[in-house]
């Protein structure tokens, strides 16, 4: 696949960072490249459509931050509005908001309240699953309001972490699996 191709010829492995022991895997060379970054953006979209290509959902959801970059086109791909989840303390409006816990310490993720309306079918889009999460939280923001996560995309999932017994039953798509 010309997606996959692309992530493995441009994804960079950065040792020790953000902190000792972990090998960080740097995404910006893939966006920073035209044709690498539409092809991947084609194969993240692909679970927002049926065997048909008609488009399945009716919102695209990123996560802070690097999700932004992806499922902002993504969901213009698919035709349907983009919906940011948010870091603790970023968005204005009324919120839903879930607390999970990290390898150290605890992070705290929100969605505007009505951002997704209820009975909406909503794609996850980020760029890495690890232990998987940020992207169980985000699906309980949107169970939250009612709406139902279809499926989560993602660049690469990082299979050592078993992210799979923390988003449990979600669907998972990813164009590459370490
Ligand atoms: P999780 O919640 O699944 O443990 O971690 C996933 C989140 O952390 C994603 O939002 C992702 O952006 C970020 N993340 C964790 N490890 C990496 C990594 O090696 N590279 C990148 N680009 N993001 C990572």
């Amino acid at each position: 696949r010309t997606a996959r191709e692309a992530l493995e010829r441009l994804i960079v492995d950065v040792p020790e960072w953000p902190q000792p022991g972990v090998v960080f895997k740097d995404i910006t060379p893939v966006l920073a490249d035209h044709d690498a970054f539409t092809a991947v953006v084609q194969a993240l979209a692909a679970p927002g459509r049926d065997a048909s290509g008609a488009v399945v959902v009716d919102k695209v959801v990123g996560m802070e931050a690097r999700g932004f970059i992806l499922a902002a086109p993504v969901a213009l791909t698919l035709g349907v509005g983009f919906v940011p989840v948010r870091k603790a303390g970023k968005l204005p409006r009324e919120t839903h908001s879930v607390t999970y816990s990290l390898e150290y310490g605890e992070a705290t993720l929100e969605l505007h309240r009505d951002a997704v309306e209820p009975g909406e079918r909503v794609l996850l889009v980020d760029d890495v699953l690890a232990t998987g999460g940020t992207v169980a939280a985000t699906r309980q923001l949107v169970e939250a309001s009612g709406a139902e996560c279809v499926g989560v995309s993602v660049l690469m999932e990082l299979g050592f972490l078993d992210p799979r017994s923390t988003t449990a039953d979600l669907p998972v798509s990813t164009l590459l699996t370490l």
